[in-house]
């Protein structure tokens, strides 16, 4: 037995229906897909490879690659996937802190890596985004029946480091059961069924392109529209066929910036879900004048999977994220006590999406993971009367003036309702008379200038005198990393000398 690889690869691998149309024209079953993976395990476990060894891997986006994913959890590796945007040292400190016995690199960079490789004592193999090098050469000629290898559902899948914006990244330790419980729990929620078609424009080494969309997909035995990357032409071209999206805001707001995105375009979809970041309530609202569907927001990270979810059936409130998935616990806590509807404190979170703790981290995990199961987020929010939950943001930019506590997103929310914004993001910078104090970031509306007189107005009505902004920055766009998360920190930095 193999839960992950019975219930989630193995489950359709039998059908000729379609699991990924390319953008190429090509078309991958499910079961050439059971073959592509089966090779690879042939060829992952002819290298030597044992059950539990990880297998880092940083490689463009490809049918292969998820072949690559498959055959780790049908050989019961771990598997290990690295954003292509890290350099080599950053690369450096994943394979050797994961102990990774193979890593997997692009040709292109297989010079750079070959010192990565040797330094960390690991194997290098390489695989192309379009199929080539030593690992598809391996595959390739090797048989597509492979005896699973058989593991228990608290083994572990995989590794997934945290995106490491205040301190050395963490590896996220998932195990079988963590990722096929989602699956399954998201699939059933969201009502996925073997006639859907996914738009698949994220990347896949992270865990809403990879196991919220992969996975809910391949559980459904559903197809996906795989491309490379977002490209706003190729999705437009794309969406006809397709009858649901997963993204993140900037896909949302990219899509509304393109008049050619309209309610015909979308007449086949029955479901697009944002996530990994927060989507405006006027994105929401937007979205949904333009084409008739409601955004469905939920909520999650790298160590739980999924949390919350807004309702299929039911209301898509904007501005929150929904209520806690079936199985999943939620609680907020403040000073060691459970906090009642509306009121702020951090999200706690359990059930069997948790992970099993960071590896080789156990003071970390001891911080953030308590005895009873409960992981401490380090998201901010409230929870109403009927159980939906907001995000107020994450606890390490809750901003402290003159021992104020001060909420970023109250203000944001505030100057993005003002004339001439899109957007804004609040920090705290160090303030030599209150310790820290909060600094507006602006971003334009387009062709529109921020509306001061108007937004100061507003703050002093709106908000108490300790919240208001001591400084305003107008710039052309917010600093986001590949997931379309702000990068508070770049702009704390950027800010730090503000006031002296
Ligand atoms: P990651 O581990 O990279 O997936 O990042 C997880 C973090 O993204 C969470 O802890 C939240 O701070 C944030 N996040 C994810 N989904 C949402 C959402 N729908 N709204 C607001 N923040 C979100």
């Amino acid at each position: 037995m193999n839960p992950l690889y019975d219930r989630l690869f193995g489950r359709h691998a039998a059908r000729d229906a379609p699991f990924l149309h390319l953008p190429d024209g090509r078309v991958i079953s499910h079961r050439d897909f059971g073959h592509m993976a089966g090779r690879m395990a042939n060829a992952l476990t002819a290298g030597g490879l044992v059950p539990g060894d990880r297998v880092a891997a940083q490689i463009d986006k490809s049918p292969e690659a998820l072949a690559l994913y498959a055959a780790c959890a049908r050989a019961g590796l771990v598997f290990l996937p690295l954003n292509t945007a890290y350099t080599a040292d950053e690369v450096g400190y994943f394979v050797t802190d994961s102990g990774a016995r193979l890593f997997v690199c692009d040709p292109g960079r297989s010079g750079e890596m070959a010192e990565v490789a040797k330094a960390a004592g690991a194997t290098l193999a390489t695989l192309s985004g379009d199929g080539r090098g030593s690992l598809a050469e391996d595959a390739a000629s090797a048989p597509s029946e492979f005896a699973t290898v058989a593991r228990a559902g608290g083994d572990l899948a995989a590794f997934l480091y945290t995106s490491g914006t205040t301190g050395r990244s963490k590896g996220a330790m998932l195990s079988q059961d963590n990722l096929l419980s989602n699956a399954e729990t998201l699939a059933a929620a969201w009502h996925f069924t073997e006639g859907d078609v996914l738009l698949h424009a994220l990347p896949i080494f992270h865990t809403h392109g990879l196991f919220v969309a992969t996975n809910v997909t391949l559980v459904a035995g559903g197809a996906m529209i795989f491309l490379p990357k977002f490209d706003l032409g190729e999705m437009i071209a794309q969406m006809p066929r397709a009858t649901a999206m997963m993204g993140v805001p900037t896909f949302y707001t990219r899509l509304l910036d393109d008049a050619g995105f309209d309610r015909d375009l979308v007449a086949h979809m029955r479901l697009f879900v944002s996530g990994s970041a927060p989507l405006l309530a006027e994105t929401h609202r937007a979205f949904t004048e333009r084409t008739g569907h409601r955004i469905l927001e939920r909520y999650g990270m790298t160590e739980t999977n999924m949390n919350t979810s807004n309702p299929y059936e039911g209301e898509r409130r904007a501005g929150t994220v929904g209520q806690p998935l079936p199985g999943v616990e939620l609680r907020i806590m403040e000073g060691g006590t459970e906090v009642g509807p509306g009121e702020t404190g951090t999200i706690e979170v359990r059930g069997p999406n948790v992970f099993q703790g960071y590896w080789n981290m156990p003071e970390k995990t001891a911080e953030e993971l308590r005895p009873d199961g409960w992981f401490i987020t380090g998201d901010l929010g409230t929870q109403s009367e009927d159980g939906y939950v907001t995000i107020v943001g994450r606890g390490k930019d809750l901003i402290i003036s003159g021992g104020f506590n001060i909420y970023p997103k109250e203000i944001e929310l505030l100057l993005d309702d003002q004339p001439g914004v899109l957007e804004s993001a609040v920090v705290g910078v160090p303030h030599p008379d209150f310790g820290e104090s909060p600094v507006a970031v602006l971003v334009p509306a387009p062709g529109a200038a921020p509306d001061f007189d108007a937004i100061r107005a507003a703050v002093k009505d709106g908000l108490a005198r300790f919240k208001h902004p001591a400084r305003y920055e107008v710039v052309d766009e917010l600093p986001r990393n590949t997931m379309g998360k702000v990068q508070k920190n770049v702009l704390r930095d950027r800010y730090a000398g503000a006031f002296g």
